[in-house]
């Protein structure tokens, strides 16, 4: 047997980092490799040996399986660990590797090749009795047949592409009149993505929970399960928060699915770390197979949490050829755990990916609290990768005393920069249907009222300004080399205020203030407010007024402020500039990037007539795809990108000259 000495990730950020730590655990020494947006990355600092690998787009880089192996040949690394995504459920790359003499840490690729197809993972669970959907996976794929298909069930209805993934090519079909439209999107979707547009149609659970089993196996034959995670608070079919136990499960159920992913794992001959996840149909107690992943899951981490097992050695012990130390009998959970998803995104608009500096990012050490995340103050967020900021991950005896932990963390944490998705979560986590686990899949889309999350009251963004203001005087006090007598703000007419004005969302703030005998004195509205500074350390700030004591956490970048209060959350304000630069105008039939994007397709061409609705070009920011398409019917003027170039937010894409127009 093959000792396991080194092994090389195939992988970045968090995950990269946390096999790291196994690693080092273990005494193996790890191998990182990195992209030119990844050169200053927190794990390529952790690990013992770093090797370049290329351009920021993952094709050349993290995809590239030639040159991963290469890499890994010429550090004569013994093992691959591919962490998730990329590699990770590739079996040629599994298949690459064993022949380069490589150990690929993961199931042996038959394993990975049978569950890449949604028809083929379908028929295999169904022969070895793990309950699965119903509804039709046959190779007749005409729209007749599927239409048949389709009507022999109730509606709703779910096509889904048999090669699919991430929720891509699937469609809900509520009624007959809309099938052939929807077979036909879900193909060409599907073609396109997967290049096979192969569909299975199946009943729609209208109201699921997503309930998943950790799943393991050696290569003795042995398999077991790690109990459950419910993974139910999704969106856009991602999930956000995962926990374990699943507040819905009886004890009899929990050892049914347990079983139930058990055969699975038995019909693959599965071989290591593994996860079966199930849709569960609260009102009947039915659960039906969806798919199995075939590597180490993002929410790992609350099964560790639980078990106290570590699923990375784990895998490296079952990849190396050991056989699995623990039995059935012997799991065992332990409390409760949860896993909170912090990203770079927006909320309020639909949850698209930003990209930015992350400034600051610093939170409260708290006893059960495990941060899982390869972020540091001054990282990046590219538009390359997954926004993935970090995983907050709480242990505790039981759900209500980790809530009210994941609660307080969330108010206390501050990760400034760029907007993320922090007061969504916290306001997730004080929903009474949340806290109560009573939920299904749509939660988040049904019962979330995303716009106004971050919304703060006239007094708080008052307060806010405060604390910006004081900041700044602080700033031009301490830089002040003359006249020191004399504070700053001092005018000749004692009674005159400064003016400072602030943007907010769009919304001007006017403060009005001035500074006399250690005080002051901010207007507002008919009022007069006394405030005293009480310190300025670094990036915090704490002031008093009426008696309360307010800390707040600033950063300026250029005009920009990006402040933090426990209570108030987090807001950015922008200074207003007394003389402002003229804004950019919008091109008459302009197209814009809307955020920072890598092109991947252009439809169109100057000269060629497009109709209203049509598809103009399809771009991809970390990870998602975006089509972006006419507003009116016209001529296509110009086109200003091409395919394969990384634009900033604003970049213009292209000009259409409107029909009107034309006449
Ligand atoms: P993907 O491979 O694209 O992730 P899955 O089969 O895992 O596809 O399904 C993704 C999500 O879609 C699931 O987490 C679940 O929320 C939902 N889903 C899948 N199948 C069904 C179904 N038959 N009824 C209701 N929801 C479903």
């Amino acid at each position: 047997m093959k000792q396991i000495n080194s092994i090389l990730i195939a992988n970045r950020g968090e995950i990269a980092s946390r096999i790291i730590r196994t690693c080092k655990k273990m005494g193996i020494s790890s191998i990182a490799v990195y992209s030119d947006a990844d050169r200053n990355a927190l794990y390529v600092k952790q690990a013992d040996k770093a090797v370049f690998i290329g351009e920021s787009n993952p094709a050349l880089s993290y995809l590239d399986m030639g040159k991963i192996i290469q890499v890994a040949q010429s550090v004569k690394a013994d093992a691959i660990h591919p962490g998730y995504g990329f590699l990770s459920e590739n079996a040629d790359f599994a298949k690459s590797c064993a022949t380069a003499g490589i150990i690929f840490i993961g199931p042996n690729p038959e394993a990975i090749q049978a569950m890449g197809s949604k028809s083929e993972a379908k028929g295999l669970m169904e022969e070895h009795g793990v309950p699965t959907v119903p509804g039709y996976k046959g190779k007749d794929q005409s729209s007749t047949r599927l239409i048949s298909e389709a009507l022999k069930m109730d509606f709703p209805v779910l096509l889904k592409a048999t090669a699919g993934g991430g929720g891509k090519g699937m469609r809900i079909v509520h009624k007959e009149a809309d099938l052939e439209s929807a077979i036909e999107s879900a193909k060409r979707e599907s073609l396109s993505s997967f290049g096979n547009d192969e569909l299975i149609v199946e009943k729609y659970i209208s109201s699921g929970r997503h309930i998943e089993i950790q799943i393991f196996g050696d290569q003795h034959g042995n398999a077991i399960h790690l109990l459950e995670r419910e993974c139910s608070i999704q969106r856009r079919y991602q999930k956000v928060i995962e926990e374990s136990p699943s507040p819905v499960l009886t004890e009899a159920l929990r050892k049914q699915m347990g079983e139930s992913a058990v055969m699975a794992a038995k019909a693959l001959n599965y071989d290591n770390a593994g996860t079966v996840e199930f849709i569960f149909e609260e009102k009947t107690g039915n659960y039906y197979f969806l798919e199995v992943n075939t590597r180490l899951q993002v929410e790992h981490p609350v099964t560790e949490e639980i078990t106290g097992l570590d699923l990375v050695q784990m895998q490296i012990e079952s990849a190396q050829g050991l056989a699995l130390k623990i039995k059935q009998k012997n799991v065992r959970g332990c409390g409760y755990a949860i896993e909170a998803r912090l990203y770079a995104e927006d909320a309020e608009n639909d949850f698209t990916p930003v990209t930015g500096k992350i400034l600051k990012f610093e939170y409260p050490e708290m006893d059960g609290l495990r941060i899982e995340s390869a972020i540091e103050s001054g990282s990046e967020i590219s538009v390359f990768y997954d926004p993935m900021i970090a995983k907050i991950i709480i242990r505790e005896e039981n759900r209500q005393q980790a809530h009210r932990k994941l609660n307080y963390f969330l108010k206390n944490l501050v990760c400034l920069g760029t907007k993320t998705n922090q007061d969504f979560l916290l306001h997730l986590t004080e929903q009474a249907d949340f806290i109560n686990g009573n939920y299904d899949t749509h939660f988040i889309k049904d019962k979330i009222n995303l716009k106004n999350i971050a919304a703060k009251t006239e007094e708080e963004l008052f307060t806010a300004c405060i604390a910006a203001c004081l900041v700044d005087w602080n700033k031009r006090e301490n830089s002040r080399g003359l006249l020191k007598s004399v504070p700053s703000g001092w005018r000749s007419s004692f009674y005159d205020y400064q003016k400072e004005t602030y943007l907010h969302n769009d919304k001007e703030l006017v403060l009005q203030y001035r500074y006399q005998d250690d005080l002051f004195y901010f207007k507002n509205g008919e009022e007069l407010l006394s405030v005293s500074l009480i310190q300025v350390e670094g990036d915090e700030i704490s002031f008093e007024t009426k008696g309360l004591r307010w800390q707040f956490t600033v950063l300026k970048s250029g005009m920009d402020f990006y402040l933090h209060n426990a209570d108030i959350g987090n807001l950015k304000i922008e200074q207003k500039e007394r003389f402002p630069k003229k804004k950019k105008e919008k091109v008459k039939g302009g197209y814009e990037a809307p955020m920072p994007s890598q092109i991947l397709k252009i439809m169109v061409k100057p000269n060629q007539e497009v109709k209203s609705g049509e598809a103009l070009i399809v771009i991809s920011s970390m990870k998602m795809e975006n089509t972006i398409y006419a507003e009116e019917d016209g001529l296509i003027e110009e086109v200003y990108a091409k395919e394969g170039d990384n634009v900033e937010a604003g970049f213009l894409l292209m000009k259409l000259k409107s029909k009107e127009a034309i006449l």
